[in-house]
């Protein structure tokens, strides 16, 4: 049996089309939905009738079209749509099966939902038309739990702020970046003075608290390009992305008078914290270097008395 006899015997293909898991669905030469499956039905959740005759992104809600309001094909950013492409592809190359991947907000009963799917077409001669047969698998749940296991690995537990492995991956790039004159950037260590206190006074739980919630005062206090992380117990580094460097001193003196100045309540009792921080503002022969200088300055913040910032 051929292709052509496969399509033409209706109840084999209606069998194969139902029973499917794949989402799939035939467009003509306008790009006209002409024939669906289960599996789109549930997916898309939209009844054969709604979709009929209309446009393939109005058909599956595809943002593109439902954020503006147009017709399939008619918005700036269908210029670059992927499955467009593959099927116009296919029409020329009748043989091939086009891929693509593609992340892209979809409004499922009125709800927009980033989806990620995995896309195949091929050109099909479907009820003596010109066709493209589009075969949609939605991997929206692999590719989360695959980001939240990847974010995970990148992350401090406790305080949710970057951890030492992934500062030294980050951190190398945007100093390499440094290097070569692209940014500039400071290294902050910073330390909570006489944590250990907190803990013996206070308990292991008021100790935790405090941690979080400096990491807060970080997070508040510093722009998404900076790599924030949590390089041992009660330590911080911190590489800033910065125009000024004294920009960044600024900063962090500011963070460090938050910090003293902020109410720490931890069931009930009032806990004062204060923070020595150390800024590397020197781009050395390493990112390694740059922590080592950071974290000397560090010490000899602690040295003159703690609470304050040194940066060299
Ligand atoms: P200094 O001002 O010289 O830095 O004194 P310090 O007491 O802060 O320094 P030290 O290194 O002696 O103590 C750090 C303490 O941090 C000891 C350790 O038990 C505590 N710590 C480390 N990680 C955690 C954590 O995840 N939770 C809590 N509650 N405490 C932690
Ligand atoms: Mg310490
Ligand atoms: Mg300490």
């Amino acid at each position: 049996m051929n292709e052509k006899n496969i399509l033409e015997n209706i109840k084999l293909t209606n069998f194969l089309l139902e029973n499917l898991t794949t989402a799939v669905f035939l467009v003509d030469k306008e790009l006209k939905v002409r024939k669906v499956n289960s599996a789109y039905k549930e997916l898309f959740a939209k009844s054969e009738n709604e979709v009929l005759n209309k446009l393939c992104g109005n058909s599956i809600g595809c943002s593109f079209a439902e954020e503006s309001n147009k017709l399939c094909g008619t918005t700036k950013e269908c210029a670059q749509c992927t499955i467009r492409g593959c099927v116009n592809k296919g029409f020329k190359d009748i043989n091939e099966i086009q891929n693509t991947y593609i992340t892209r907000k979809f409004y499922i009963e009125g709800k927009p939902l980033m989806k990620y799917f995995r896309i195949k077409t091929k050109y099909v001669h479907y009820e003596n038309e010109d066709m493209a047969i589009i075969a949609i698998d939605d991997v929206t749940e692999l590719e989360e739990e695959k980001n939240k296991i990847k974010d995970m690995a990148q992350r401090d537990y406790l305080t949710n702020l970057y951890n030492r492995r992934y500062l030294y991956e980050m951190g190398d790039m945007m100093f390499q970046n440094a290097l070569r004159g692209n940014m500039n950037i400071i290294v902050v260590m910073i330390d909570i003075d006489f944590f250990k206190k907190i803990n013996d006074n206070y308990g292991h739980g008021a100790g935790d608290f405090i941690l979080k919630t400096i990491s807060d005062v970080f997070k508040e206090n510093l722009r998404k390009a900076d790599i924030i992380s949590r390089y041992g117990g009660e330590e911080f580094c911190i590489v800033m992305n910065v125009k000024e460097k004294r920009d960044g001193v600024i900063i962090m003196e500011k963070i460090r008078e938050i910090v003293e100045k902020q109410s720490f309540i931890y069931e009930g009792k009032k806990i004062d914290v204060t923070i020595s921080v150390g800024v590397s503002l020197e781009i050395e022969e390493t990112f390694e270097e740059c922590i080592k200088i950071a974290d000397k300055l560090l010490y000899e913040a602690k040295e003159k008395g703690r609470n304050r910032v040194i940066a060299e």
